[in-house]
């Protein structure tokens, strides 16, 4: 067992702060890594502010994590010290069940191991995420990382990235559709770049009529202020697919009357109870409203290859350590573009 340093919050009101973890010693098939750059996911704040009811203290947030390898254990085949590789939101996993056996080890029947916050299989207590010097992962979850891509990009791709990318091909978005992102944040920001790349007419539907310029700039070809009822009514049964980021429960009503007959409305952000779904909404046209979480780690890696591929990371903006307590506050305020990275050498001063 080696102590290392994280940051992490003592309680659900409490700022994060710097405090000592452990990590365990290496099994045969675990990768040790070094750890060099960590997103910050609105996931994170959730967690940390226990607004899922299951939070456990101290939360050690943190699932974007890119490292090097330090070491790896006698019986790991697939990577070697030196090399760049990335960790998202699981650490592991049953591998017996039927979603893991079809690659879907996020829907675990005997539940998924997160990377912080689940029941820690080998030290007790429970898992410890990126927010920290160091981490020992298995390697069946750990991934590859193209080399042509600018690494402290590379990040928000382990959450932000699968869970946008995931919906859009399992609702297999093909060009010419239009698809609407609800949510300019860390996940709608990859939300746009995957479906512009997919080829789709892309419209970015937002609350914040200042980030238009960004989102244009990111790969959206239109801009829907959600606020402005008549913009909403000309837009409306129009959307071929939604992938809807909003980070909170709210009002998915006017959003469904943007789909198309039979379309389909995808959840990746409010976890939680929604307001009043209107039936009418959904019986009217046949529609759909649905949802995802994150990918699984094949997945996971046909994601990053297609980033290698099209050249695409996270547009992100690097904070120390130090300064997570005003990103964490930024990132509430929808006031992140879009997303940040945490500079791991920071902790190390
Ligand atoms: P984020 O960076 O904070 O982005 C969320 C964006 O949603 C904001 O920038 C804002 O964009 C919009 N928004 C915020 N509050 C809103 C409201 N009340 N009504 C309408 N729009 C609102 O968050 P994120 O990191 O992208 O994460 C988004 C959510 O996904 C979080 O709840 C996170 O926990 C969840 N998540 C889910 C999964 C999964 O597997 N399903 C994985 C990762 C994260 P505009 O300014 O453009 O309106
Ligand atoms: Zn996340």
């Amino acid at each position: 067992m080696s102590e290392v340093k994280a940051y992490g919050a003592k309680a659900s009101d409490a700022n994060l702060e710097q405090l000592d973890i452990k990590r365990r010693d290496l099994l045969p098939t675990d990768v040790h890594i070094e750890i060099e750059y960590c997103g910050v996911c609105h996931s994170d704040i959730h967690q940390v502010r226990n607004d899922w009811k299951n939070s456990k203290y101290p939360v050690i947030p943190g699932h974007e994590i890119i490292g090097h390898v330090v070491a790896v254990g006698s019986k790991v085949t697939n990577f070697k010290k030196g090399q760049k590789v990335g960790v998202g939101c699981m650490v592991d996993s049953c591998q017996e069940c039927n979603s893991c056996k079809e690659g879907l080890e996020q829907f675990c029947e005997n539940g998924m191991t997160a990377t912080y916050n689940s029941p820690d299989q080998h030290l007790g207590g429970h898992t410890y995420g990126g927010y920290s010097e160091e981490i020992v992962v298995d390697e069946k979850f750990v991934l590859n990382v193209p080399e042509n891509l600018d690494i402290k990009a590379v990040p928000p791709l382990l959450c932000a990235g699968i869970t946008t990318w995931s919906p859009l091909r399992q609702w297999n978005v093909q060009k010419g559709d239009k698809v609407g992102v609800v949510g300019l944040g860390g996940l709608g920001h990859m939300g746009i770049k995957f479906a512009h790349a997919l080829g789709a007419h892309v419209v970015m539907i937002t609350t914040s009529p200042e980030k238009s310029k960004d989102a244009e700039r990111l790969g959206a070809d239109e801009v829907l202020i959600s606020k402005d009822a008549e913009q909403m009514k000309q837009h409306a049964n129009s959307f071929d697919f939604i992938l809807n980021t909003v980070p909170v429960g709210h009002d998915v009503n006017p959003y469904l009357n943007l789909l198309k007959r039979d379309k389909t409305m995808c959840l990746v952000g409010a976890i939680e109870p929604l307001k009043g779904v209107n039936g009418g909404a959904l019986i009217v046209k046949r529609k759909r409203l649905a949802g995802s979480l994150i990918g699984g780690i094949e997945e996971t890696q046909e994601m990053l290859d297609f980033c290698g591929e099209h050249d695409i990371v996270s547009d992100i903006e690097m904070i120390d350590m130090q300064n997570i307590n005003t990103a964490f506050e930024r990132v509430v305020n929808s006031d992140v573009k879009y997303r940040f990275v945490i500079d791991m050498q920071s902790l190390k001063n």
